[in-house]
């Protein structure tokens, strides 16, 4: 694919759910090998921002971009072949697999949009081209996994089977990645190893949207930071700006 830039373009979007504004008009740009953060209070919009972007939702209104094609709308599966990978605010792997397995699944594009269909169709699944299990190796390794990877997931500790998530939307070689609070109850260790994870990601060219709280982690990896309040914009800029901002500090940040 040639290279685009804009990778991501999100042009004005609403999303609406019976009544309830989620996203009050929305639009923001991503370039390659960028890392962006969406931080905002608990039901801001920004989960569901993520949710567009990747197509559970279809846009109430408003256009999103990838490579220039209009991406808006269509199915998630189609969006994940196109090269937007994601993880859930919840973890969902498959627990009975091992650790390799499940980051093994997501070098599918086919599949990675859903580790239950993917659980399924890994058996038939032709995945044992050299060059996806090379990636699949380097990602375990760079997550800290190497040691677990013939391990069960599922008896696996909290932040381990996160990082592996991590892995696992890694695996298919996105062009975006989409993190919906990736440090959510890691480790200062944990998040250190999830900070690799996206440079190295960054490192290969890829855009990245992360969504969380913990200001001391996005500090150092995000280009831009973008902060909700009720499905709207009210700061974009860099961390430090962010922090000494009237109507984020009032919105989110506290006294
Ligand atoms: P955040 O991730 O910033 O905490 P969300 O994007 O999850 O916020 O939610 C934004 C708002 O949209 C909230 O009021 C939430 O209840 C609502 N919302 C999100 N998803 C749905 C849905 N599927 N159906 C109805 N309301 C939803
Ligand atoms: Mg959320």
């Amino acid at each position: 694919t040639p290279a685009f830039d804009p990778l991501l373009r999100v042009e004005d979007v609403v999303m609406e759910f019976s009544g309830l504004r989620a996203l009050a008009g929305v639009s923001l740009e991503l370039r390659r090998g960028s890392v962006m953060a969406l931080v905002g209070p608990n039901g801001s919009g920004k989960s569901t921002l993520v949710n567009v972007i990747s197509g559970i939702y279809a846009p109430t209104h408003g256009k999103i971009y990838f490579q220039g094609r209009n991406i808006s709308g269509l199915p998630s599966h189609v969006i994940a072949q196109a090269g937007v990978s994601r993880t859930f605010q919840d973890p969902r792997n498959v627990p009975a697999f091992t650790v390799r397995e499940n980051v093994l699944m997501g070098a599918n594009r086919l599949y990675r949009h859903n580790a239950l269909s993917a659980a399924v169709n890994a058996k038939w699944a032709k995945v044992e081209e050299s060059r996806e299990l090379a990636r699949v190796e380097a990602l375990l390794g760079a997550a800290g996994l190497s040691d677990s990877g013939d391990k069960v997931i599922g008896d696996l500790p909290y932040g381990t089977q996160r990082l592996a998530e991590v892995a696992r939307a890694l695996a298919s070689d996105p062009e975006l990645l989409l993190l919906d609070e990736p440090a959510a109850g890691l480790s200062e260790a944990e998040a250190e190893q999830l900070v690799g994870l996206i440079r190295l990601a960054q490192r290969h060219g890829v855009a990245v949207i992360v969504i969380d709280h913990h200001m001391d982690f996005l500090a150092g990896l995000v280009d831009e930071v973008v902060v909700f309040e009720a499905g709207e914009e009210i700061y974009r800029g860099d961390m430090d700006g962010m922090r000494t901002d009237p109507a984020v500090i009032e919105a989110y940040l506290g006294a």
